[in-house]
């Protein structure tokens, strides 16, 4: 059974309809790229998925809810088990890294202290940066804020993760780091949908790659079909000035 069932997705912006019916299934432990050109919607795809944008129509089933047109009450409860990360990482300046990690597991899931910190230290080992505990972002490089950023995420323990785009604000020698805690995710089993310009992760970390254009999917293959083989003249178009 699916994990998440998207179905005639629309979201528009007064007269601008960005997204005009996006279909898609996830499965639990699948993992699927989503590239597309600048502007095509897929941050917004990824936006409606949790309500950060209200969608304009369609419906989203997770955990028997649609979050197109359930109630708040309903939307917020299952909306935990989605985690979010995003191109700019905005971690708190004044907070420690270990702070950083534990807060939203402490002021909103009511964990206690220790266990949050226990938790906290784990996934800092996860993503190699255990000695940074006690560190404030700006002592961190751009890819060592990004993992953080991931670590953080991952202490409200969600089953899917949504990426828009981590890599692009980083120094190329970082996109390696960051992508190698997201290969290992994966690995592990983690739900994820990530939107990316680095064809090799979508290559060889995803499951599926998917291709939005004119505010639909037009392609959704497995990798090798996906970069080998494209149907869609636009996506054709697109991996040759991508490769
Ligand atoms: P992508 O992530 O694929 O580059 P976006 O989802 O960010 O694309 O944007 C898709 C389109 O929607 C763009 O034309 C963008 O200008 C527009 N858009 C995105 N967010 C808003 C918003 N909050 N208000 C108005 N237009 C928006
Ligand atoms: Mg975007």
């Amino acid at each position: 059974m699916s994990m998440i069932s998207v179905k005639g997705l629309r979201k528009n912006f007064g007269k601008h309809e960005v997204l005009k019916g996006i279909d898609i299934e996830i499965q639990p432990g699948e993992v699927v790229a989503i590239v597309g050109p600048s502007g095509c919607g897929k941050s917004t795809f990824l936006r409606c998925l949790n309500l950060l944008e209200k969608p304009s129509g369609g419906s989203i089933l997770y955990h028997d809810v649609d979050l197109v047109s359930g109630a708040p009450k309903e939307t917020n409860k299952v909306l935990l088990g989605m985690g979010m990360v995003f191109q700019q990482f905005n971690l708190f300046p004044h907070k420690t890294v270990l702070d950083n990690i534990t807060l939203a597991p402490i002021k909103v899931q009511g964990t206690g202290k220790r266990e949050a910190e226990e938790r906290a230290l784990k996934l800092l080992r996860t993503v190699g940066l255990e000695d940074k505990r006690d560190a404030y972002p700006n002592q961190l490089s751009g890819g060592q804020q990004q993992r953080i950023a991931i670590a953080r995420s991952l202490a409200l323990q969600p089953e899917v993760m949504l990426f828009d785009e981590p890599t692009s604000a980083l120094d190329p020698e970082m996109v390696g780091e960051v992508l190698d805690v997201m290969k290992k995710l994966a690995a592990d089993g983690m739900t994820m949908l990530v939107v990316t310009h680095e064809m090799g992760f979508a290559r060889e970390a995803a499951d599926r790659v998917i291709f939005i254009d004119g505010g639909v999917i037009v392609e959704d293959s497995e990798p090798k079909e996906f970069f080998a083989h494209p149907k869609n003249k636009r996506l054709q178009d697109f991996l040759s000035k991508m490769l």
